[in-house]
């Protein structure tokens, strides 16, 4: 029998590595941006169209929910038209695992307390096993076991704990270690202490999101509340901004809470001022416009949009590009050089120029 992995230090525990087809998750590896499809498997087209635009987007896992025999039925084709990394999502049914294994799927998601008997996590476990592909274990504190839920009274850290801590038994008594984890929540607080916890007491790689966060506003600034403070700690080896709406979306932000942070930049941050009394553009249009035109861009350069004389000079010399504008007009920046100055509506014209130019 396999030793338990658990131990709890006040660091979080170094990660094992954790191979997904091409990728490595955990281990040190750069942290993983992940998303899901919207359409159901079984249209094929519309899943397969949605995964291509996501793998544009930057998308590195895409995780894809198998309801049913049906739905597993048609993940064999969607992935011989797709080489990015897919995770079947799988609640309740263990033959849905099985068949995405078959398929040739890198990962399996699936919540032990849903799957039934441990034979059923087992004949998973051990199939996956053979094919080489990763478990995530994911437990959510809509579904935690009601034994567990009882003797802790509400889905709280602790309890969520208990549950992934169940589910390894069956794990580590196989000998499996191909494993990411996830505990997930809608509340903030609790979701940084539960991954806290989850850092610190096993070696293996963590997944996170902040489940049902919302719409792509709210969503996104929730995301950003709950997963900020753990990645600047070093807890999170994938993350997905859970977003209702275009799954697209998922992966900006995730990029860009990546970016903020200074953990990973692979695409043009634009900074904008917010525009006040003292404007003298169309500050939003300019920001929009130069945001738009530098989607196709693939560099971690920094580009400020600034709208008037106060701050924008300094601001536009501390970045790599920028603009500083004035009366209807604005001068761009190279480098912290005053390259000239340009009408507004010639401004961004000017600027993605100048960038397509120099990169
Ligand atoms: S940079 Fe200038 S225009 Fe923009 S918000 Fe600040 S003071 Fe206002």
């Amino acid at each position: 029998m396999a030793k338990s992995s658990a131990s709890t230090s006040a660091e979080p525990v170094p990660k094992i590595p954790v191979q997904v087809r091409d990728i490595v998750i955990g281990a040190g590896a750069p942290v993983r941006a992940q998303s899901r499809t919207q359409a159901r498997p079984d249209a094929v087209r519309a899943p397969v169209r949605q995964i291509r635009r996501l793998a544009g987007a930057g998308c590195e896992l895409v995780r894809i929910a198998v309801p049913d025999q049906n739905a597993a039925s048609a993940l064999p084709a969607i992935r011989q038209r797709t080489n990015l990394p897919l995770v079947a999502d799988i609640h309740f049914d263990h033959r849905l695992a099985l068949a995405a294994i078959k398929a040739g799927f890198d990962k399996i998601r699936i919540n032990p307390g849903n799957i039934g008997s441990k034979e059923k996590v087992g004949e998973i476990i051990r199939a996956a096993k053979d094919a080489g592909v990763a478990i995530r274990i994911g437990v959510n504190s809509g579904s935690i076991p009601k034994d567990i839920l009882a003797r802790y009274r509400h889905p709280s850290p602790p309890a969520l704990l208990a549950a992934i801590a169940r589910a390894l038994e069956v794990f580590e008594k196989l000998d499996f270690h191909n494993i990411v984890l996830s505990a997930k929540t809608t509340s903030v607080r609790d979701l940084i202490t539960v991954n806290e916890m989850l850092a610190r007491t096993y070696p293996y790689p963590v997944h996170l999101g902040l489940t049902e966060s919302g719409s792509p506003f709210v969503g996104g600034i929730r995301s950003a509340a709950a997963l900020a403070p753990l990645l600047l700690q070093g807890i999170g080896d994938t993350i997905r901004i859970s977003l209702t709406g275009d799954p697209v979306l998922e992966v900006i932000a995730g990029y860009e809470l990546l970016a903020a942070l200074g953990l990973r930049q692979s695409r043009p941050l634009v900074y904008s001022c917010p525009g006040c009394g003292r404007t003298r553009v169309n500050i939003n249009r300019l920001a929009r416009a130069v945001e738009k035109g530098l989607k196709g861009i693939k560099a971690p350069i920094k580009v400020a949009v600034m709208g008037c004389v106060v701050n924008g000079p300094g601001e536009a010399q501390e970045a790599d590009f920028g603009i500083a504008c004035g009366q209807g007009r604005g001068a761009l920046f190279v480098k912290g050089k005053v390259l000239r100055s340009y009408p507004e509506d010639q401004l961004v014209a000017a600027l993605l120029k100048e960038i397509t130019r120099r990169l």
